[in-house]
């Protein structure tokens, strides 16, 4: 058990490490991003999400107090833009440089919907990868894990749909409980263990911290809704691919891209080359893609998916039936993020339930 001034220690000694990673507020959003100070967390603040809708207040008791932040981990682990190689030409000669990725990260503050993610990511750039990706792997093995446990959920959330939440489950080094006075600290790794055991400001656990959370944890899982049955789910979609609903979907997709840019699953990428003016060096870039755009089922000139009802079933099909087959999971965590930041409002969730169960 740790107490506030015990989470301000824990931060600090794990910034002594590691660059945190953590929630906190920037221009009306709370977002991942380096947080060096602990009165820069974002604790204490609670976002409200809806379709098309976001707003962040001031909660009115408790720290952990939001449920995830509008970015998330895949912005570190696989960023948005990343140099993979740089060739240079001096005195005729080429010199190739290949990039080197040696960031420690600790995230500080992953809920369960991103936890999931991480690993679905795991099995995308690694387990499932017969070309291992260099760059993933050496900031994921590197990464420190401080999960926690959602005490609060958003209209947007479903986590519990999709099997991901509210609760954490493994694959963290240490997870944090926030209960009515203190903060139930767990450990899940060796790594873990040694964090905690340089800690000072430190208490014994008791039985009743462990049932206290079990209640937190049962009163929100009681509170979210549950959206459609996974079990089935991908053959019913199999089923829908010539249904008309898409072309209504259509009539309010914007092609945008929103929501891939924000989910935590989406990985699709594109490389390019970037030439200076000089021609004497030019960099390989990697860049997040999205499958709404027009350039990325094109293929010697000609786009497979002219229509945004075929980019918008390619979307949601990957998620929540290709995936399976691919990867033996669903591409879907329940975040709810694409929910939230589509300008169209169009809900995910409910497009599922039409087309699976309409
Ligand atoms: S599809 Fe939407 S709800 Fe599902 S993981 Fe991606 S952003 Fe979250
Ligand atoms: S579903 Fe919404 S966020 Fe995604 S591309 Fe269409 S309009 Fe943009």
């Amino acid at each position: 058990m740790i107490g506030l001034e015990g989470l301000r220690e824990l931060f600090y000694l794990l910034s002594e490490s590691y660059k945190v990673i953590a929630p906190t507020l920037r221009d009306g959003l709370l977002v991942y991003d380096h947080v060096k100070d602990f009165e820069s967390l974002a604790l204490g603040y609670k976002n409200v999400e809806g379709p098309a809708l976001y707003a962040v207040e001031k909660a009115s008791n408790g720290y952990f107090t939001y449920t995830h932040p509008a970015n998330s981990p895949k912005a570190f682990l696989h960023p948005p833009e990343l140099r993979l190689m740089k060739v240079r030409r001096s005195d005729g000669a080429l010199s190739f440089e290949m990039e080197r990725v040696e960031k420690k990260y600790c995230f500080f503050d992953v809920r369960a919907c991103d936890l999931s993610a991480i690993k679905i990511l795991d099995r995308v750039f690694l387990e499932k990868n017969s070309h291992p990706d260099p760059y993933y792997k050496s900031l994921r093995e590197r990464a420190f894990i401080v999960a926690v446990n959602c005490t609060y959920r958003t209209s947007t959330c479903f986590c519990n749909t999709m099997g991901t939440g509210p609760e954490v489950k493994g694959g963290f080094d240490l997870l944090i409980t926030e209960l009515e006075d203190s903060f139930l600290l767990e450990v899940g790794s060796e790594r873990g263990e040694k964090m905690v055991s340089l800690l000072e400001k430190k208490e014994r656990t008791e039985e009743r911290h462990f049932e206290e959370k079990e209640r937190k944890l049962k009163y929100l899982k009681d509170s979210i809704e549950e959206f459609f049955d996974r079990e089935g789910l991908a053959q019913r979609l199999y089923g829908k691919m010539d249904s008309s609903h898409w072309e209504h979907i259509e009539k309010r997709c914007l092609a945008c891209t929103s929501c891939t840019q924000v989910c935590p699953t989406c990985f699709c990428f594109d490389i390019v080359e970037r030439n200076s003016l000089e021609s004497d060096c030019s960099e390989r870039i990697r860049l997040w893609d999205s499958c709404f755009s027009p350039s990325f089922a094109t293929v010697h000139r000609f786009n497979l998916r002219q229509s945004i009802h075929s980019r918008y079933r390619q979307w949601l099909m990957h998620k929540f039936a290709y995936w399976v087959d691919q990867f033996d999971s669903f591409g879907c965590v329940g975040c709810g993020r694409c929910i939230t930041w589509c300008p169209a409002g169009i809900d995910i969730r409910q497009e599922v339930r039409r087309l699976a169960y309409g």
